[in-house]
């Protein structure tokens, strides 16, 4: 069901307003965790003003280590509906298990699942029985093949809402964090009809990179990009600080997209 072949035509998902996969580009942007309503309000606002429709931000973060910060959880929801709500759009936030499906659709426009849950295929079965639209991470070590298959699973329980998003992938380079599949866009664009979101926030690991990587995809044509924004990155509770771009420079890079593809 995600291949072209099932659909040659594009999806376009529709949400209060705002199209994913048509002609123009979504930027969904944010800080990695939600921590505290003021942060959250103040980010929406900025992400807002610089032009962008989708408000991110984890209320469950999946960390590598057991003792790093786990996110607010429920709490941080009703923070980001209210930011999203305030100042008009869309958000989107992580869930990582079946469990917590429900609530998190309560809250939240758009659900995402992390690199670390693709094949959580539980996680995968439950969102294929909800409407709510499911952003799908690119597992870091996952083929193509085994990305659209977990795709399949959301599709086949009768959720056709899914986008793909390419996060990076694991490789020998360790300067950067991930290496950011430039191809898997194409190539994902050529092999599926489903919309397809770049994150070169994760993709590299590196807030310089960030801006480079966005124009890149943008060129290799995806639908639309998740990117880590922070009034105060240096400070951030999760160490994705690092890779978080300063507001001026979001608004800035945003700015500069509409040059290379008309913006939502
Ligand atoms: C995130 O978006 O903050 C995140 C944890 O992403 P990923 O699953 O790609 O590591
Ligand atoms: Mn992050």
């Amino acid at each position: 069901m995600a291949s072209r072949e099932f659909h040659p035509a594009d999806t376009v998902i529709k949400i209060k307003g705002v199209e994913i996969g048509g002609s123009e580009l979504v930027i969904m942007g944010g800080p990695c965790a939600v921590e505290t309503p003021e942060q959250i309000d103040e980010i929406a606002r900025l992400v807002k003003l610089a032009g962008g429709q989708v408000l991110r931000g984890g209320a469950f973060k999946p960390r590598t280590g057991p003792y790093s910060f786990q996110g607010i959880g429920t709490e941080g929801l009703k923070w980001m509906k209210d930011a999203g709500e305030k100042h008009g759009l869309l958000t989107i936030t992580e869930v990582m298990t079946p469990e917590y499906v429900d609530i998190c659709a309560e809250y939240a426009d758009i659900l995402q699942v992390g690199t670390r849950n693709m094949q959580n295929f539980d996680l995968l079965r439950k969102l294929g029985t909800i409407q709510t639209p499911v952003l799908l991470k690119r597992g870091f070590s996952s083929t193509y093949d085994e990305f659209l298959n977990a795709a399949e699973y959301i599709l086949a329980g009768g959720n056709p809402n899914v986008m793909l998003c390419e996060r990076g992938i694991r490789t020998f380079e360790s300067y950067t964090r991930n290496t950011l599949d430039l191809a898997a866009i194409p190539v994902l664009k050529s092999l599926s009809h489903l919309p397809v979101i770049s994150d070169p926030s994760h993709g590299t690991g590196r807030r310089e990179l960030v801006v480079p990587m966005t124009k890149a995809s943008v060129a290799a044509g995806c639908d639309g990009l998740i990117i880590e924004m922070h009034t105060d990155p240096d400070n951030s509770m999760t160490g994705d600080g690092v890779q978080s771009l300063f507001p001026d420079q979001f608004s800035d890079l945003l700015a500069d997209l509409e040059k290379l593809a008309p913006l939502c």
